[in-house]
């Protein structure tokens, strides 16, 4: 499928979560679009205080192993002589005592029937720990002990853009945001961390958005990006995707979807041919727009 980089611009653009809304459901994408609201299928047991604790202990463990000395004195030395493993169980225990511990003993105190979710949390933090650790250790080969955080863990909110050029010729701008990137020195290539506390309703059109974070994140930074993908509930878990594939998903899929997302915004209410229902029946159960869908498109067909 045809990608250009200069293509004349004849839409607004659309941002990456766009896309994602309309591989799970192209109704849903027309209802947000058209009166916002809620698009994200949360699983039935839901728990709101899990889902920002775990965000928010990410980023207090990125946060430390940035900027705490203490963490920082681990990496020093020759790189020969640093171990993995010993280094991420010392990394672990400050993070246990200085953040997750009290953390913990807040939560638990407000509501106790959540400590066994924290300890899921606590599981993916551990493997996190270690993901880390390892990619700073190979990265101390080619960098000093006092650059190596900031050139490995690269701190903000990257903006990016892309233009594709759609089939029927016309073009489409793609936006996004892309944040918890980390470079590996040795492969030369980026890689995205997404963190969710639940793993994904839809895998197909979660791996589209990832893959449209790498793809927009390479025209940028002209580096190959892979993604790894950690969820915490109802099981933890890890997927890693590599560049090569994330490329082929976008390249072949993403084009045409730009021109039906076009063409199901052109459509009004009581016309015929409305935006297709979901193929995922079952994201009709968990749909934060299921009411306003069946009045909505009711007589449309
Ligand atoms: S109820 Fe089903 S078809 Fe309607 S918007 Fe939600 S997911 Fe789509």
């Amino acid at each position: 499928m045809p990608i250009s980089n200069k293509p004349q611009l004849q839409s607004p653009p659309f941002n990456i979560n766009d896309v994602k809304v309309a591989f799970d459901c192209p109704r849903l994408f027309y209802l947000k679009q058209s009166f916002g609201g809620d698009y994200l299928f949360l699983p039935q047991d839901y728990i709101p205080e899990i889902d920002r604790a775990f965000v928010d202990l990410v980023n207090q463990l990125i946060n430390m192993i940035r900027q705490e000395s203490k963490v920082q004195v681990l990496f020093t030395g020759q790189f020969e002589g640093l171990e993995v493993g010993a280094i991420a169980n010392q990394i672990q225990q400050l993070f246990y005592e200085l953040i997750f511990f009290p953390y913990l003993q807040t939560i638990i105190t407000k509501n106790i029937s959540l400590a066994t979710c924290l300890y899921e949390v606590w599981q993916v933090l551990i493997k996190i720990i270690f993901h880390i650790t390892e990619i700073i250790v190979k990265n101390r080969r080619y960098c000093h002990e006092s650059v190596v955080f900031r050139r490995t863990l690269i701190k903000g909110e990257i903006p990016v853009d892309y233009t594709f050029k759609i089939p029927d010729g016309k073009a489409q701008k793609l936006t996004g945001k892309v944040n918890n990137l980390i470079f590996d020195f040795e492969s030369r290539r980026l890689c995205v961390f997404h963190f969710q506390t639940y793993e994904t309703a839809e895998v197909s059109s979660q791996l589209i958005e990832v893959a449209l974070y790498s793809f927009l994140l390479k025209q940028k930074k002209k580096v190959p990006v892979d993604t790894v993908v950690y969820w915490v509930l109802p099981e933890l878990g890890e997927y890693y995707y590599s560049w090569k594939k994330l490329e082929s998903v976008v390249e072949c899929l993403v084009p045409g979807k730009l021109e039906e997302m076009r063409e199901w915004l052109r459509w009004e209410r009581f016309q015929s041919d409305p935006p297709p229902r979901t193929e995922k029946e079952y994201l009709c159960d968990i749909c934060p727009q299921r009411e306003r869908c069946q009045s909505f498109f009711e007589r449309s067909g």
